[in-house]
């Protein structure tokens, strides 16, 4: 749908711009250059490629004052030159700046110029303006009119095909556009000024003039570049400074990389950006990723399995930052050696804590050349911050996991178990799915400690919990509730399942024996202990989390304490 919009549009731009050619053929009297102004046209195609080669750039937005220029060269050559002299000059100062122009670009800029040119034209003439090349011996005032009928039907006709074009092509985005038309305006002020000054100039002193201002013109842009470098230095500063506070208050690691994605992303401009982090198995895979598009996630998945051995891997490694050195593929550079990843350019920072790396952020471009050194320094300040909120996040979820569990057995704790509890019932409801819960809690513990010592004790107890946990499947959950007093989750299992769990529990337990280290030369007996088990079923036997535990504790004491010890009951078995 999208393409087929996006390929009419581009035909229609086409056809559109063979018609302006056709009138501005079909108006103007053809201009030819020689010898007696070909310096002056020289002059004029420097300074268009010097407004090109060196735009002022704020912040997202280049500022360039070409039409300034293309104005007097205009009124000297008439609309035909002007488009050739845009086109030549145009695609010069692209391919030395080394940028890659894809076809569609190239159609649609060079439509986009014949159009703007053909367009501006009409308004010149028919708000009154002579045809090229005006004689400068008249007096100028009739070309104020006229010229700024140019001026504005040129700016008028440039946005329309811009938004045009963003409207059917997706990836052209225009957020912040009425702040683009802001900057733009200024800059036709500015353009009407220079056009206005270079013409003057040439009415009262002749071309030589213009040659002479050429020079303190180079300057004034040199200045103005600088300026607006100090400006934009010091609105990412404060963006990056804005972006460091938010990271700070974020405590999950998620929400941290999102953030720092998108502080990214808004310092530096770029397609894409990713954020990889180290598994369990020790792959580096993609954390999070931005913008949220079906082909990032197809690429995302791909990195999730496999993990990325390419570049990202390098500068994990190394500690350093990359900027597209690596060699470029047939395509590309490769985020991870893939084929579906490759890009004309990367940028990849590393998240270094420490001696450590903790992530790794990339920013990959369509472009060719698209990131520079400075990109690289900004986006190294926000990582390094990004770097200490991240370390913060993961203390926080170490500290959080730490504090739900118990420390003498590994197990998860009564803290955790309770809302463990809460969600397994829950779970259950929503899926209806069999839940049983198992409350454990070994015989005669307080004869263990009296006759061995509290550390045996706490041997018997550990040996109890890996014993156990041993026997259970990943999805159980075992808890230890209290002091010898054990809990287990078993989603998925009836009271059938949930009975034969518990009888094999038993049955390990007692067939096990406690080996204690030796202490000089007496090797102390082996220590053998039984457990009593209680099971009760979500939601027959304890339709509140509440119900579960009390009756789970129930069926345990009077289903096996009372009954001597050493056995597996079932709530249904004792309810009476
Ligand atoms: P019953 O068969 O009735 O359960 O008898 P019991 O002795 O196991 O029951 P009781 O609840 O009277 O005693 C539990 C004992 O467990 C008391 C306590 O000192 C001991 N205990 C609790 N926590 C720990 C621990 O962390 N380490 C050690 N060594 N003992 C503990
Ligand atoms: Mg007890
Ligand atoms: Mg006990």
């Amino acid at each position: 749908m999208t393409r087929d919009r996006d390929k009419l549009t581009l035909n229609l731009l086409g056809v559109l711009a063979i018609a302006s050619l056709v009138v501005i053929l079909g108006e103007a009297p053809l201009v030819a250059i020689h010898a007696d102004n070909i310096w002056l046209w020289v002059t004029y195609a420097l300074m268009l490629f010097s407004a090109w080669v060196f735009p002022v750039r704020l912040g997202d937005q280049s500022v360039t004052i070409t039409l300034g220029i293309e104005v007097p060269m205009f009124l000297q050559f008439g609309p035909l030159i002007t488009v050739i002299t845009i086109i030549v000059i145009w695609l010069l100062s692209q391919w030395l700046t080394g940028r890659t122009i894809q076809p569609r670009r190239l159609t649609s800029n060079l439509s986009m110029f014949t159009i703007m040119v053909a367009t501006a034209y009409l308004g010149y003439r028919l708000s009154g303006g002579a045809d090229a090349p005006i004689s400068w011996s008249s007096p100028i005032a009739p070309l104020v009119g006229p010229v700024i009928a140019y001026m504005v039907l040129h700016f008028v006709s440039n946005y329309a095909i811009t938004l045009w074009l963003a409207w059917t092509d997706e990836s052209r985005r225009v957020d912040n556009w009425t702040l683009g038309v802001l900057w733009d305006l200024v800059a036709l002020l500015g353009e009407i000024l220079i056009a206005a000054l270079l013409i003057v100039l040439q009415h009262n002193y002749g071309a030589i003039a213009l040659f002479l201002t050429a020079v303190p013109f180079a300057g004034l842009i040199y200045m103005f570049r600088l300026y607006s470098h100090l400006l934009i230095a010091n609105r990412q500063l404060s963006t990056i400074s804005e972006i460091s506070m938010k990271l700070n208050e974020v405590l999950h690691e998620d929400d941290l990389c999102q953030l720092l994605l998108d502080g990214a992303l808004r310092l530096v401009s770029a397609d894409s950006a990713y954020v990889f982090v180290q598994d369990d198995l020790d792959l580096v895979i993609p954390l999070a990723y931005a913008p949220h598009t079906h082909d990032m996630e197809m690429r995302v998945r791909m990195w999730r399995a496999d993990g990325v051995q390419g570049m990202v891997e390098r500068v994990w490694k190394s500690g350093e930052p990359v900027l597209q050195k690596v060699k470029p593929t047939r395509t590309g550079t490769s985020v991870g050696d893939g084929v579906m990843d490759a890009w004309p350019s990367i940028m990849a920072v590393p998240l270094r804590y420490g001696e450590q790396t903790l992530a790794v952020l990339v920013l990959a471009h369509q472009e060719r050349k698209a990131f520079d050194r400075r990109n690289q320094e900004t986006l190294q300040i926000l990582a390094s911050q990004a770097a200490i909120g991240l370390h913060n996040a993961r203390k926080f979820a170490e500290s959080t996991e730490q504090s739900l569990i118990d420390p003498l057995t590994g197990l998860y704790n009564y803290r955790y178990f309770e809302a463990a509890l809460d969600k397994a019932c829950r779970k259950a409801d929503h899926t209806q799915t069999p839940l049983t819960l198992l409350v454990l809690d070994i015989d005669h513990f307080k004869g263990i400690n009296d006759s061995y010592g509290h550390l045996a004790g706490n041997e018997v107890l550990k040996s109890f919990a890996s014993l156990v946990k041993e026997q259970l499947r990943d999805v159980d959950t075992v808890c230890r509730y209290g002091g010898e007093e054990f809990t287990v989750l078993l989603p998925g299992a009836g009271p059938d399942v949930g009975m034969q769990i518990a009888e094999r529990l038993r049955q390990t337990v007692a067939g096990h024996s406690v080996h204690l280290p030796s202490v000089g030369k007496t090797t102390p007996l082996p220590i053998r202990v039984t457990v009593s088990v209680g099971a009760a079923s979500y939601p027959a036997m304890g339709d509140t989390p509440q119900d579960l535990l009390r009756n789970a504790d129930r069926a345990m004491y009077i289903g096996s304490k009372q009954r001597g010890r050493n056995r597996a009951a079932l709530y249904e078995q004792v309810r009476g």
